[in-house]
Protein backbone atom coordinates (compact mmCIF):
# COMPACT_ATOMS: atom_id res chain seq x y z
CA UNK A 1 0.00 0.00 0.00
CA UNK A 2 1.64 3.06 -0.97
CA UNK A 3 2.08 5.66 1.86
CA UNK A 4 0.68 9.20 2.14
CA UNK A 5 2.30 12.57 3.44
CA UNK A 6 1.69 12.75 6.67
CA UNK A 7 1.68 9.18 7.21
CA UNK A 8 3.44 8.37 10.87
CA UNK A 9 5.21 4.60 12.04
CA UNK A 10 6.36 4.09 15.09
CA UNK A 11 8.67 1.20 16.74
CA UNK A 12 7.56 -0.45 18.91
CA UNK A 13 10.80 -1.56 20.69
CA UNK A 14 12.49 1.85 20.96
CA UNK A 15 9.61 4.07 20.39
CA UNK A 16 11.24 5.56 17.39
CA UNK A 17 8.92 7.75 14.68
CA UNK A 18 9.55 7.72 11.10
CA UNK A 19 6.94 10.41 9.33
CA UNK A 20 6.60 10.76 5.66
CA UNK A 21 6.52 13.97 4.57
CA UNK A 22 5.91 14.03 0.93
CA UNK A 23 3.42 11.34 -0.41
CA UNK A 24 4.86 7.94 -2.08
CA UNK A 25 4.37 7.76 -5.50
CA UNK A 26 4.62 3.94 -6.05
CA UNK A 27 1.74 1.42 -7.13
CA UNK A 28 -0.55 -0.22 -4.67
CA UNK A 29 1.53 -3.47 -5.74
CA UNK A 30 4.60 -2.65 -4.33
CA UNK A 31 5.17 -3.62 -0.94
CA UNK A 32 6.35 -0.73 1.52
CA UNK A 33 8.09 -1.70 4.92
CA UNK A 34 9.31 0.50 7.37
CA UNK A 35 11.87 -1.83 9.58
CA UNK A 36 13.34 -0.45 12.72
CA UNK A 37 14.98 -2.90 15.37
CA UNK A 38 14.37 -5.36 12.28
CA UNK A 39 10.71 -5.16 12.46
CA UNK A 40 7.84 -3.59 10.69
CA UNK A 41 7.03 -0.22 12.56
CA UNK A 42 3.48 0.29 14.00
CA UNK A 43 0.96 3.11 11.64
CA UNK A 44 -0.02 5.21 14.16
CA UNK A 45 -3.07 7.40 13.57
CA UNK A 46 -2.48 10.67 13.88
CA UNK A 47 -5.00 12.99 15.64
CA UNK A 48 -6.75 11.00 17.81
CA UNK A 49 -4.56 11.29 21.41
CA UNK A 50 -7.29 8.50 23.00
CA UNK A 51 -5.31 5.84 23.98
CA UNK A 52 -5.54 5.40 27.21
CA UNK A 53 -2.18 4.66 29.15
ZN1 LIG B 1 13.50 0.71 16.87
Amino acid sequence: MPRKAGERYECEQCGAQLVYEKPCPCPPEMPHVEICCGRQMKAVNGGGGRASG
